[in-house]
């Protein structure tokens, strides 16, 4: 279980996050639902090492996770696929994908992992050969989440995964989430794209402002009022 207590992160002056806390548990989805700005990345980010909170604290299976490198956050088996898809451009999909597993508790099964994504997303399998520049804006988005399957995550983040995709392609990559809950994949999944995060998530954290201001199982966080109001257009 992924646990956030009481955390704090400021950018200079800024306060981006106020004593927020959560809890990820083992197998479910947990949703952030919130507006640009409101914190989501900031809060993955920290997380996942590269940002450091000035108070609270971020345990995972009950180790502080708050004072490691991000390098050993990952290998714990936190694993963040960021917003923007870093990929290496000038590599192949394969070569992109069996980078991402060179760490000793992913690299064993780095062959079996790379089958395991290419049957979640025959696409890449397709592409294996080609330079990561010359895929599209979705199949980036599924290599990003295969670069994050590689590495053997126990708890995986998901930021914004359907950011600027065709509506088709949000279709697939959320139908990918769904098949990785239904394996038992702990998923943190941060998505503008409220209705469909909170179908396919077990509980929800409303972050406004840097500030959880309402959490709840993701079916009565479809209920809400507010989130009806302020994030699902009535
Ligand atoms: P988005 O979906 O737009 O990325 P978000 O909810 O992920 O939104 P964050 O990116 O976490 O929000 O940003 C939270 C707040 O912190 C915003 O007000 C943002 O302007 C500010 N912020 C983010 N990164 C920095 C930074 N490097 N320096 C200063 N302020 C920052």
């Amino acid at each position: 279980m992924l646990r956030v207590e009481n955390l704090t992160v400021y950018y200079g002056a800024f306060r981006a996050l106020e004593d927020v806390s959560l809890v990820v548990p083992e197998g479910q989805v947990v949703s952030i639902v919130g507006a640009n700005g409101a914190g989501k990345s900031t809060l993955l980010n920290t997380v996942s090492g590269l940002l450091r909170p000035s108070r609270g604290s971020i345990s995972f299976d009950g180790v502080e996770l708050t004072a490691l490198p991000p390098h050993r956050i990952a290998r714990l088996g936190v694993v963040q696929v960021p917003e923007g898809r870093s990929l290496f451009d000038d590599m192949s999909v394969r070569d992109n994908l069996l980078c991402a597993a060179m760490h000793p508790r992913a690299r064993p099964y780095r062959l079996r992992t790379l089958e395991e994504v290419f049957a979640l997303f025959p696409v890449l399998k397709e592409r294996a050969g080609q330079l990561a520049r010359t895929l599209s804006g979705g199949e980036r988005q599924m290599l990003a989440i295969g670069r994050g399957l590689m590495a053997q995550p126990k708890v995986l983040m998901l930021d914004e995964p359907s950011l600027g995709l065709a509506p088709l392609v949000v279709r697939q990559i959320f139908e990918s989430v769904r098949q990785l809950k239904d394996r038992g994949l702990t998923i943190l999944l941060v998505e503008q794209n409220v209705r469909q995060s909170l179908t396919i998530s077990d509980y929800a954290y409303v972050l406004e402002v840097g500030r959880v201001v309402l959490e709840g199982p993701a079916h009565e966080m479809l209920r809400n009022p507010h989130v009806r109001e302020a994030y699902l257009g009535h």
